[in-house]
């Protein structure tokens, strides 16, 4: 089997003021010490990007933003750019995620936008894909899965796609305490990893990473991530404890 390198990611949300996110950063990196055959990354809320980026250099933790713009400059009121948040730090963008589908009415179109934007600017985006509760009891959910990964990756060339990582997110299992069960999880993971061999080619699907997102805990990273297509964690509520969030890089 393919080897590939484990991301934890945390994702903030719209949590911290400066002081608390330094204070969280600075906390996170102390638990996460020793855990170097990992990547971990922060997402932090864009106002305290640079903060936290300062906070961790020098700790080998990664920074990025929970969304981005396409473009580097110009009229797009209430927008990031990528080269923003290069200058202040930030290496990543996670981009679809079901709140910015949900709440923000985010389409495929728009969030494909983003990945190939982002992309041309050299960051590592991290898509976020994921079925809601009626989606899944339907029986619809791997056609949904496949239309946002078409629609979000529409145009990215396969030499781009070292530079992609999927979440698979159950909107069903974020911040509802639920989790998908390693079972459902391995199963919508491995038809992410066999449509990606059949959009590009299957060593490029065998090197992609695959991260699971909706209540990961320390009480349900382990079994988790021990399954064969779950390389890594997109983690909310969990990463905003400092000492919740190293047991989960830290998983066995
Ligand atoms: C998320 O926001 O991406 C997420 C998975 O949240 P939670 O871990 O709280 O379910």
């Amino acid at each position: 089997m393919m080897m590939r390198r484990s991301l934890i990611a945390g994702n903030w949300k719209m949590h911290t003021t400066d002081t608390e996110a330094r204070e969280l950063a600075l906390a996170v990196a102390g638990n996460c010490l020793g855990v170097a055959e990992r990547d971990v990354l922060l997402a932090p809320p864009f106002t305290v990007l640079g903060s936290v980026s300062e906070c961790l250099k020098d700790t080998g933790i990664l920074v990025g933003v929970q969304n981005v713009c396409w473009q580097e400059k110009g009229a797009f009121t209430g927008e990031i750019s990528p080269t923003m948040v290069k200058a202040a730090g930030g290496v990543a963008a996670i981009v679809g995620h079901s709140e910015r589908r949900q709440i923000f009415l985010e389409t495929d179109e728009l969030i494909n936008r983003r990945v190939v934007g982002g992309l041309s600017f050299g960051l590592m985006m991290i898509l976020c894909i994921g079925e809601t509760r009626e989606q899944r009891e339907s029986g619809v959910t791997f056609a949904v899965l496949e239309k946002q990964l078409r629609g979000g990756l529409a145009g990215v060339q396969a030499k781009d796609m070292a530079s992609i990582v999927i979440a698979y997110e159950p909107v069903w299992a974020i911040g509802t305490g639920l989790t998908a069960s390693k079972e459902q999880a391995q199963e919508a993971h491995a038809f992410i990893r066999r449509l990606i061999a059949e959009m590009y080619e299957k060593d490029l699907a065998g090197q992609l990473r695959i991260l699971y997102g909706g209540s990961v805990k320390p009480t349900n990273v382990d079994e988790l991530m021990a399954q064969p297509d779950i390389d890594g964690a997109l983690v909310g509520g969990a990463a905003l404890d400092a000492e919740a969030f190293g047991r989960i890089v830290a998983y066995k």
